[in-house]
């Protein structure tokens, strides 16, 4: 029974890569690792230059609960500590040459671990929330006392476009996702797990159900949700799954319920299973500016540079040539199809209807932007030098047609913006507070509240950048303490 939150929006979901086998990204020969790579303060550099350190090598620790460790990604040297940009912050970065031996050196094994074994494993292997947040997991597996949690809410949803390294990871991991998500639940002592999947990765609610079936195990049910973005934000799917509503300013573990993404279970699980720290990812590279699009696992601390330089840019003529050949693939595959596999002919349909949009904004393969994560909630550069983190679900790089360059006017009332908004706020008034500087009006309508989801811009015909208000107005009120 597909189900479904209030607001939202259906932008095209240009699931490209949603087909393609993830492959390994081959190393660079030099990584660049942050020791920012999730919410809290930057983790304690723990090596000097000129150490030698191998995969799973710990080159920073943890400053605090809402911080996490921070590995080597591959084996060699380290040439220097310095400063660069991460996600729009400062932070330093630790250098280190590739010797390409990939030596590495994990954790131990657990078999059979307790409740505690398993808390203290996601801690020690640097494990954050990987659908984006970085929210340290086992700060979020630790909920107030008082917060008595009997469901564990494992998110497949990946609403946002392009993006489709869960999705893959779903069909290809499924028995390691499924082991992960009891050791979640077994260190949160809960034994209800729910997998929150949207609607158009069916493969992956069936793999998941059958890997369910075919190995008896109980306690965990797959539910299929309705196609929506943001399906997959936190308070969305968990209205969507239980109807229970997180209260303003509160978190999940306040109704009973912790979410963790289904990257974050298979981390845990290579965690305590493999003893494998986490020093890479899944992630989807992809736009309408990339050749050889994908979803790869990728070492952390790569650079965006380093990425392009293996999936490779195309000029325009090759682009097209590149998206029509996968069209008329498509287009054969959905020809041998009989008429009674429908939900195969449907996914078909669909990969030939994100084909055929791919085809008008291939013209350009010049990139002008490039976004970690996905086009709604990802963040934006034009810096090549910048690197992959633990949260970087995905890798755009966007052309001319694909961005929206159309320049702001002003606001017609049109009413848009506060009919999509999954929080039922009032965006225009909050960006009107905004540009007048007036933070507690923002918050009178409700900006704190705001989940930074970008349907509120998306819809807006006057194409106001609704975003950068809601954002500029909640770090004005926190900082103010409005
Ligand atoms: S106001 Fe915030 S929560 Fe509402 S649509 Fe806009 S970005 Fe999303
Ligand atoms: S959608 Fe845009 S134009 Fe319409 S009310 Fe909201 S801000 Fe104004």
């Amino acid at each position: 029974m597909p189900t479904k939150f209030p607001g939202g929006v259906h932008p095209h979901t240009n699931k490209i890569t949603q087909r393609d086998y993830i492959s390994e990204l081959t190393p660079p020969a030099k990584v660049f690792v942050p020791v920012l790579q999730h919410v809290g303060k930057p983790a304690i550099v723990k090596v000097q230059i000129g150490d030698y350190v191998k995969i799973g090598t710990l080159l920073a620790s943890a400053d605090g609960i809402l911080s996490s460790n921070i590995f080597s990604p591959v084996s060699g040297k380290v040439m220097a500590i310095e400063n660069r940009i991460i996600h729009e912050c400062d932070a330093l970065h630790i250098v280190i040459d590739n010797d390409f031996s990939d030596s590495a050196e994990y954790l131990p094994r657990l078999s059979n671990p307790s409740k505690e074994q398993i808390l203290e494993r996601i801690a020690e292997a640097g494990i954050v929330g990987m659908g984006g947040a970085g929210f340290p997991t086992a700060a979020k597996l630790n909920p107030p006392k008082e917060d008595k949690i009997d469901t564990l809410i494992i998110n497949g949803a990946e609403c946002e476009p392009y993006i489709t390294s869960d999705h893959r990871i779903m069909l290809e991991y499924p028995e390691q996702i499924l082991k992960g998500a009891k050791y979640i639940a077994t260190a949160l002592g809960v034994d209800n797990i729910i997998i929150g999947i949207e609607n158009n990765k069916q493969d992956a609610i069936d793999t998941l159900t059958k890997t369910i079936t075919a190995n008896k195990i109980i306690g965990i049910k797959v539910v299929s949700l309705k196609t929506r973005y943001p399906q997959g934000a936190e308070k969305q799917l968990i209205y969507s799954l239980t109807k229970r509503t997180v209260p303003a300013c509160e978190l999940p573990s306040k109704i009973g319920v912790i979410v963790n993404n289904v990257h974050t279970a298979l981390s845990v699980y290579f965690a305590v299973w493999d003893g494998q720290p986490l020093y890479r990812r899944v992630v989807t590279v992809s736009g309408g500016a990339v050749k050889n699009k994908g979803s790869y696992w990728i070492r952390t601390g790569t650079t965006y540079k380093d990425v392009l330089s293996v999936c490779k840019t195309v000029d325009s003529f090759e682009n097209t040539k590149v998206t029509q050949d996968k069209l008329r693939e498509k287009q054969q595959e959905l020809s041998k199809l009989q008429k009674h596999e429908k939900a195969e002919r449907r996914e078909i349909n669909a990969s030939i209807k994100a084909l055929k949009k791919e085809l008008e904004t291939v013209k350009s393969s010049k990139y002008i932007m490039v976004v970690n994560g996905g086009p709604m909630m990802g963040t934006c550069t034009q810096n090549e030098e910048e690197v992959i983190s633990k949260t970087s679900s995905a890798l755009l790089f966007l052309t001319e047609k694909e961005v929206n360059t159309v320049s702001p006017s002003q606001c017609i009332n049109c009413g848009k913006c506060a009919m999509v908004c999954p929080m039922k706020l009032m965006p225009m008034f909050i960006d009107a507070a905004t540009i007048a500087g007036d933070w507690a009006e923002a918050k009178k309508y409700g900006s704190i509240d705001c989940i930074l989801c970008g349907c509120c811009s998306y819809i807006c015909p006057a194409k106001r950048d609704l975003v950068s208000s809601m954002k500029r107005s909640k770090k004005m009120i926190l900082k103010r303490g409005i």
